[in-house]
């Protein structure tokens, strides 16, 4: 069995705005053993970037608790918060937007060494060469600029800075949906190899069910703040239990010739976090919807075999 390295419990961030209370991320529960990978998946706006961040104290949450390695980070003071940072690291979805475009890969690569006084500088320069080669960068583009690098290249320094501290633990926040298609598999491949490599534990963030397919473990679907269904990647594609995660998984096309899967197409739009209504999140684009769902939010229960789902239809 292995051991929890992360795990949250009844996470919130609520955001003041002047239209009322914006409820980003409201009462999530996950775990994340070593090692593993949990995929969080859903809309724009479902909260999943906003977990990400909350995480690693990014953000501060509103609520709950952020247990990492069994300790709550949320009560950490400043200088066990630096520490600790060295572990939680992030990859972010625009490598563009995430570099320095005034510094070089050498700059990028090796500036947390800088921000923690870490190596002399000739050392500093062979960490980063070192560094470059476990995410395939040649090592003549270390007096590159970001904006020398194509998409690809520029999503392995980011990949490569995050690596950098030694962490245990990535938030993968969307890190290949700015990438082409053809460079995704790439970018992929290289994570995964260097999870199993580096024993790392990932977060992976993304809206594509079919991106998160491969490299999850455990997926967490999100929806308006909360999550509806967590179970093994296995079991979201073979037997999905909520009807959004249905939806979800009907928008993936099948490759093979011949087979189709029936599409759902979800109505309406997805309601505004602020104020949300009361009842299921879901109720106003559900097919399934009973008069319950209006009055009564579904919790997320248990159903055995490391499957959890929030829906009245499901847990009657
Ligand atoms: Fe649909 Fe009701 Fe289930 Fe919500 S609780 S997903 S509205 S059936």
């Amino acid at each position: 069995m292995k051991e929890t390295l992360l795990e949250v419990k009844n996470l919130k961030k609520h955001f003041q705005t002047n239209k009322g209370l914006l409820h980003a991320v409201d009462g999530v529960n996950f775990e994340i053993k070593k090692g593993e990978t949990l995929g969080i998946v859903g809309e724009s706006g479902c909260g999943k970037s906003t977990t990400g961040r909350v995480v690693l104290r990014l953000l501060e949450a509103t609520e709950g608790e952020i247990l990492f390695e069994g300790t709550d980070i949320r009560q950490f003071n400043n200088k066990q918060l630096r520490d600790v940072r060295k572990e939680m690291q992030i990859v972010f979805q625009d490598p563009f937007a995430s570099l320095n475009p005034r510094l070089s890969l050498s700059e990028i690569i090796g500036e947390p060494f800088e921000i923690f006084n870490m190596y002399k500088p000739k050392e500093r320069e062979e960490k980063v060469i070192e560094l470059m080669e476990l995410v395939g960068l040649s090592q003549r583009l270390i007096n590159a600029y970001p904006h020398e690098l194509d998409g690809g290249r520029r999503q392995r320094v980011g990949i490569a800075r995050a690596l950098a501290l030694n962490p245990k633990f990535i938030v993968c926040d969307e890190p290949v949906s700015a990438l082409d298609v053809s460079i995704q598999a790439q970018i992929l491949n290289l994570m995964q190899d260097l999870q199993e490599r580096l024993g790392l534990t990932y977060m992976f963030i993304s809206h594509d069910l079919s991106v998160v397919k491969h490299i999850s473990n455990r997926i967490a679907v999100m929806y308006l703040g909360k999550v509806v269904e967590i179970t093994t990647s296995s079991e979201v594609f073979k037997n999905p239990l909520h009807p959004y995660t249905k939806a979800l998984l009907s928008a993936i096309p099948i490759p093979k010739i011949g087979q189709k899967r029936e599409r759902i197409i979800l109505k309406g739009d997805v309601p505004s976090p602020i104020n949300p209504p009361k009842g299921c999140r879901f109720a106003g684009r559900c097919p399934y919807v009973m008069d319950k769902c209006r009055q009564q939010d579904p919790e997320l229960i248990d159903l055995g075999s490391d499957h959890s789902v929030a829906c009245h239809l499901v847990n009657k």
